[in-house]
């Protein structure tokens, strides 16, 4: 490479060069993948750019092998056409066995997200429901190697065609995939010229942050605004956490590539309130729009939709925990996402656009000393057990956020969405 190539400008690059700069950043500072490491990928069809620079980037840093899985919308929609009734309650536990044998192995994961948000929408929402219920429960012994960060882990997003229409609903498709592209770019920090610097010092800044909170030792937050009034307890030995962490395997990752939350664990017994989305939730193909719900002592005891409320009541039955919170989330209003202004209806992105809270499992590394708990330990502190976890956005500019210590005094964290 000559030294006029070295320091091109973001903008002079071709697709495929930023391309390259993403998977960069995928590979060193998402997964900081590990000479010797074997790796495995899911990727939607349409994103095949990316996974190819992805398995490029990774082999150069020594990957032992890439095994990449391709989703392709189109098949998908297949199954909901052509297949039998009994397929809607299986889901393939020999290959999620295998999965969690590779990482327990050592395999590092890396998801591209991409696939059509609103993909499922018009399909039987009962279908819907079973066939992710029997996905969550094949999947959970891989799932658990991932949210006790056992292992280096990450996800990226691709631009692709149906989901770039669905967020720039005016454009011609070339027009709105270059636009998503871009959005993308600028949301994951690569648009600069060394981003692998700029993610070493916005992760500083997001570690200022978590130690702040976690000097704090608040017991709970409320959050108030239009529609929301909701006190969220913390749970006993609750540990803030964002930006980087270092897995149980010993390297240290960026799980989410945008990420710009501080995050912790709700007492799953200590919600109280009602709440309003601030934005629409795409869950796994179906767009639920309007959520409102009413806690009673950590429990949903009410919820209503505009759209999709049929998927949310189903959604928050899958067993006893889907009703409960799992993780709270603190985001500030001036994030280079939320000031994009762009709804996403991906929750990769609009989670880091906005405050959030999550129904079901919640993060055992959110305790302290929880990666080495069991699950009834995890319980007596609070901490909630679910098949589900399931982001959705409470925060705006119109959300004030309070920390409130034990001796019951509150502390302004947020004004106006941004932090105080
Ligand atoms: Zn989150
Ligand atoms: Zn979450």
């Amino acid at each position: 490479m000559s030294v006029a190539e070295a320091v091109k400008k973001f903008d002079e690059l071709t697709l495929d060069e930023k391309l390259d700069r993403l998977a960069e950043v995928a590979v060193k500072v998402g997964l900081g993948l590990k000479a010797g490491q074997e790796l495995i990928m899911t990727a939607p069809m349409d994103a095949l750019p990316l996974a190819r620079r992805i398995t490029e980037q990774a082999y150069k840093a020594g990957a032992l092998l890439v095994t990449t899985f391709y989703g392709d919308d189109p098949s998908v929609l297949a199954r909901y056409q052509y297949a039998p009734d009994a397929s809607f309650d299986y889901a393939p536990a020999w290959l999620q066995d295998g999965i969690a044998n590779g990482f327990r192995s050592g395999a590092a994961r890396l998801a591209i997200a991409g696939a059509n948000p609103a993909l499922l929408s018009k399909q039987d929402p009962t279908k819907v429901s079973r066939t992710n219920v029997a996905a969550s429960k094949a999947g959970k012994p891989a799932m658990e190697l991932i949210t006790r960060h056992e292992i280096n882990w990450t996800i990226v997003a691709a631009a692709t065609p149906e989901w770039a229409k669905l967020v720039f609903p005016d454009d011609l498709e070339h027009i709105a995939l270059a636009k998503l592209w871009e959005a993308i770019f600028a949301s994951s920090r690569i648009n600069v010229d060394d981003p692998v610097a700029e993610w070493k010092q916005h992760g500083k800044h997001l570690k200022q942050r978590v130690d702040l909170l976690n000097a704090k030792r608040f017991s709970a937050l409320r959050f108030k605004g239009p529609g929301t009034d909701l006190k969220v307890g913390l749970a006993d030995d609750h540990l803030w956490a964002g930006g980087g962490t270092t897995a149980g395997n010993g390297v240290y990752c960026q799980p989410n590539i945008p990420t710009e939350e501080c995050f912790t664990t709700p007492h799953k017994d200590r919600v109280d309130g009602t709440v309003r989305a601030t934005k629409p939730l795409s869950h796994q193909g179906t767009l639920i729009e309007n959520i409102a719900v009413r806690f009673e002592a950590g429990k949903i005891v009410e919820a209503t939709a505009t759209a999709g409320e049929d998927v949310l009541n189903r959604l928050i039955s899958t067993d006893e925990g889907a009703r409960r919170l799992g993780e709270v989330a603190l985001v500030p209003h001036n994030s280079p996402i939320a000031q994009s202004g762009i709804l996403f209806w991906n929750t990769l992105f609009d989670e880091n656009a906005a405050s959030h809270i999550a129904l079901g499992q919640a993060y055992s590394t959110c305790i302290l000393g929880g990666e080495k708990m069991d699950s009834a330990q995890l319980a007596a502190l609070g901490a909630n057990e679910s098949l589900i976890h399931v982001d959705w956005m409470i925060g705006s500019a119109e959300i004030d956020v309070d920390g409130i210590a034990a001796d019951g005094t509150a502390e302004p964290l947020m004004r106006k969405g941004a932090w105080v």
